[in-house]
């Protein structure tokens, strides 16, 4: 594994790994990037297809919703189209496996994500972890209503998959995702994902719980995040003004400029590796 890290690489996963055994409390935030290695484009990948000359930040807003809805609807059920069959990569099953070890050796992880996808959960399934995910900006597989927020659960099973199964084998389930526009049934408005879209402001709870685990971290880890999208770009800044060490782990460099160390690899390659020294750590 530490083969495939340059060597300038190395060094800086061993000093993460010597900082992270050393610390109680630990926040880790992610975003696209993590999900890239399972392909999942970014917002910053270009769209391709159908919806190569639209922009995200433009499809993304209630203000798109209420001139179109069709169109943004359409939008979700491509996304969705294109991540149902998507799994879970290194970086997330390490992450699964860090919160078990965590809570054998009594350090608290806290899992912050900017993702819609379910890559996380995913991973903590298979790694039969049970710990939860704080996700900052909602969940692609459900829905609600746009006027009275009922959640709704409507006739689509498996958390609104599988609208329509075009083509289904044990090994490879196929979906069809209809574009067709829903309706609420209680007070037939449109139905809409329970996305928090660019304006909106984010969950109580979970941004409360995030705000709470960045201040009293002694270490913040920003994985696979631009350090654009405020407010969880703030995060580590808050974490920072409280005294934690910042470490960042993206291949290019991000608008974060306060982080004391940079992993600057894929996720998905990097992760394994910080993981696996946090062990011989553990238990040299
Ligand atoms: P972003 O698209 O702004 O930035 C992604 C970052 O990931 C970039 O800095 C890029 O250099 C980095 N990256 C790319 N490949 C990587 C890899 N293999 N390992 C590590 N880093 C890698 O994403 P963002 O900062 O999360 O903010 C954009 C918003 O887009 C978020 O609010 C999020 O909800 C939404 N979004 C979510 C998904 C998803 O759920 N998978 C996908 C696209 C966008
Ligand atoms: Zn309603």
């Amino acid at each position: 594994m530490v083969a495939e890290l340059s060597s300038a690489v190395a060094v800086e996963v061993a000093r993460a790994a010597t900082l992270l055994v050393s610390k109680q409390r630990i926040c880790i935030l992610t975003g696209a990037g993590i999900s890239a290695e399972s392909g999942i484009p970014t917002f910053r990948d270009k769209q391709t297809g159908l919806w190569e000359n639209y922009r995200a930040e433009d499809l993304a807003t209630p203000e798109a919703f209420a001139r179109d809805p069709k169109l943004v609807w359409s939008w979700y059920q491509w996304r969705r189209q294109l991540v149902h069959d998507k799994q879970p990569n290194p970086a997330h099953r390490a992450l699964a496996q860090w919160q078990q070890h965590c809570a054998r050796v009594n350090q608290q992880l806290t899992l912050i994500t900017q993702n819609v996808d379910d890559l996380h959960e995913q991973a903590n399934r298979l790694e039969q972890t049970i710990d939860k995910v704080i996700h900052l900006h909602g969940h692609l597989w459900r829905n609600r209503c746009s006027h009275c927020d009922k959640a709704y659960e409507g006739n689509t099973p498996m958390s609104n998959r599988e609208v329509e199964s075009v083509e289904k084998n044990a090994d490879k389930p196929s979906y069809r995702f209809d574009d067709s526009l829903l309706q609420c049934t209680h007070c037939g408005s449109y139905i809409r994902p329970d996305i928090v879209w660019f304006g909106e402001s984010l969950p109580v709870d979970a941004w409360q719980t995030a705000e709470e685990a960045a201040a009293h971290c002694e270490v913040f880890i920003s994985i696979g995040t631009s350090s654009l999208v405020y407010p969880a770009a703030g995060l580590a800044q808050l974490a920072k003004q409280n005294g934690a060490k910042i470490i960042e782990i993206n291949p290019d460099p991000t608008a974060n400029d306060i982080v004391d160390i940079t992993l600057a690899e894929k996720a998905g390659i990097v992760m394994p590796v910080l993981i696996e020294q946090i062990y011989q750590h553990s238990f040299p």
